[in-house]
């Protein structure tokens, strides 16, 4: 008879989550049914490589912000990783919403802006777009609560991610580190 101890089965669990999440964020709703949203799972080495560009994000940032470095420890502590991120393209362009919540009058307007590079992402973006990976983002934090899998919704790892190339076509990048252990180290830090 095949046993699989705690600890292989809890990684395993970690990994399938991280699946199920990603899943879930591709499933969550769009705004005019129009998909500009990525996903990535890391684990294994890739997570202490995640860990050292977090703790380079944060220092080389203008304002230090040490919740970088101590979110890099969370990373260090988890089993893998969810990324989730978007373009900030306009939704459907060609029949233009034109609603005005980006700060220009119209969606062409926005397209014939200058786009700039912040200290983490790259914007401006269309609501639109931010709109539905906040969604997806809760479909995804939802997956793992329903999963009895501790998580946590991170800027600092999507900055970090980005900067690093992970999802470096997205404009903005958010992560999901995951672990499963007595007690989430996510919280209460
Ligand atoms: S936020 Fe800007 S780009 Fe997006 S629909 Fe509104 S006006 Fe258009």
């Amino acid at each position: 008879m095949a046993r699989i101890d705690s600890r292989s089965a809890e990684q395993a669990a970690v990994k399938t989550t991280a699946c199920l999440m990603a899943a879930a964020a591709r499933t969550a709703p769009k705004t005019r049914g129009l998909d500009s949203l990525r996903t990535l799972i890391l684990d294994g080495d890739e997570l202490e490589a995640l860990a050292a560009a977090m703790e380079a994000k944060g220092q080389s940032k203008p304002t230090k912000v040490p919740s970088f470095a101590r979110d890099a420890k969370n990373v260090r502590a988890s089993g893998a990783v969810l990324l989730i991120g978007v373009t900030g393209e306009p939704k459907n362009p060609t029949v233009p919403l034109n609603c005005g919540a980006c700060g220009y009058g119209s969606c062409q307007e926005f397209i014939n802006s200058a786009k700039a590079e912040g200290e983490d992402f790259h914007g401006p973006l269309c609501i639109y777009q931010l709109l539905d990976l906040g969604i997806a983002l809760g479909s995804a934090a939802k997956v793992s609560a329903d999963l009895n899998v501790d998580s946590r919704i991170m800027y600092s790892i999507g900055a970090a991610a980005r900067a690093a190339g992970y999802l470096a076509d997205c404009e903005v990048v958010m992560g999901l580190p995951l672990s499963v252990t007595g007690k989430s180290p996510y919280f209460d830090r």
